[in-house]
């Protein structure tokens, strides 16, 4: 029996493993372990997840809010004594690009068990991105690299990236075509009292949008202007939460009467939510993948995307921080004159299926 360990610690991580163990079944010789290493421990952010996506950590290295210095420090040190108590693993996975995901792999390389990058080759080519890095790293220390679109594979050719290189599509769409009847069920439309196509859906949480106050301000002008066309359903990442609050902004936004608030949400209701939404305004990474598997219309409040393919044939577009153009976007939507979009090829939801097959032969 060889041992996978996938090396996970937040939410898009999470949500990028859900059918990994459900596959792994029907290989005899496959055992698959999922370590939590802790990342995020907000409930909204971690728990929920388990629950509705039925993912059971395996082991969990319960680190400790700080740094990410000492976070990725303090992974690696857990992964060793984990090793030295229950032996090795034949392979690490490490998904996305998190300080999990780099910690995962520096541990791999120095242990020298074999490493897979779930994800691979994603470049924003923007190194103020703290996720840019860890990108990097891991897809240089990783013996195979799973790609979910074209540009992954010309990225890592470029860098002379030694590993083995193998497309396989999105596993964050397998999770969500696994969930459609779930995410249906959601009652989160008629809670927030929204009706469908009649809202706009916004996650905003990346550095370079909340860690400032002046961009943090530019984020509120665009939420207002929106505001004007449609409701605003807003549900906000503990990060952002924090910022607002640190300069004094959340008081003058919540007042707002076409905006609403709320937690972060769970999986499916935020799933429902994505799915009967006029559009999307998000920095996200996965967020500018639903919407394009979903045909919505994604405006993604980024100067450049890691993944090129949801603008280039999905329904994303970069939107310049310009209220004037953020309008036009919004009337093109309202006026159905808004690019359609296509779905990138084998993001069909057997990308799990594809990753396992590849790793039986493997190992
Ligand atoms: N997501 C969620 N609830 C929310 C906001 C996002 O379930 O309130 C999901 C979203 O659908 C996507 C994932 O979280 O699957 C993306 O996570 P995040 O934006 O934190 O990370 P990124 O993709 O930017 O790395």
């Amino acid at each position: 029996m060889k041992k996978i360990w996938i090396v996970a610690g937040t939410r898009p991580n999470f949500i990028k493993i859900t059918q990994f163990k459900r596959v792994v079944a029907e290989y005899h010789s496959l055992d698959i372990k999922i370590v939590h290493t802790g990342q995020h421990f907000d409930k909204n952010m971690t728990d929920v997840f388990f629950k509705e996506l039925n993912i059971t950590p395996d082991y969990f290295l319960h680190i400790q809010p700080a740094s990410p210095v000492q976070q990725i420090a303090e992974i690696i040190i857990k992964l060793d004594k984990l090793t030295n108590e229950i032996g090795k693993p034949d392979l690490i996975i490490v998904p996305g690009d998190v300080n999990s995901t780099l910690a995962g792999a520096v541990f791999a390389n120095k242990s020298e068990i074999p490493l897979a990058h779930l994800e691979a080759g994603l470049r924003s080519f923007d190194t103020s991105m703290p996720e840019e890095y860890n990108r990097i790293v891991a897809d240089h220390l990783a013996q195979y690299l799973f790609v979910t679109e074209e540009s992954g594979k010309e990225n890592l050719m470029k860098e002379h990236c030694t590993g083995n290189v193998y497309m396989v599509g999105n596993t964050m769409i397998d999770t969500l075509k696994h969930f459609e009847e779930q995410i249906e069920k959601s009652q989160i439309s008629e809670k927030l009292k929204v009706e469908p196509e009649n809202y706009a859906l916004v996650t905003i949480h990346r550095p370079s949008n909340v860690d400032k106050a002046e961009n943090l301000k530019k984020v509120i002008e665009v939420l207002n202007c929106i505001s004007n066309f449609y409701k605003v359903v807003f549900p906000i990442h503990p990060r952002t939460e924090k910022k607002l609050k640190e300069f004094s902004l959340f008081e003058n936004l919540k007042i707002k009467h076409n905006i609403i608030f709320c937690e972060p949400l769970g999986y499916l209701d935020f799933q429902k939510l994505i799915k009967y939404s006029k559009f999307v305004l998000t920095d996200s990474g996965g967020v500018q993948e639903e919407t394009t598997y979903r045909q919505i219309p994604c405006l993604t409040l980024r100067k450049n995307t890691e993944r090129p393919v949801t603008c280039t044939i999905g329904t994303n577009t970069l939107l310049p921080f310009d209220i004037k153009s953020i309008e036009e976007y919004i009337l093109q939507i309202k006026n159905n004159q808004y690019k359609k979009g296509t779905i990138p090829p084998l993001w069909d939801g057997q990308a799990t299926e594809r990753v396992v097959k590849i790793l039986n032969d493997i190992l």
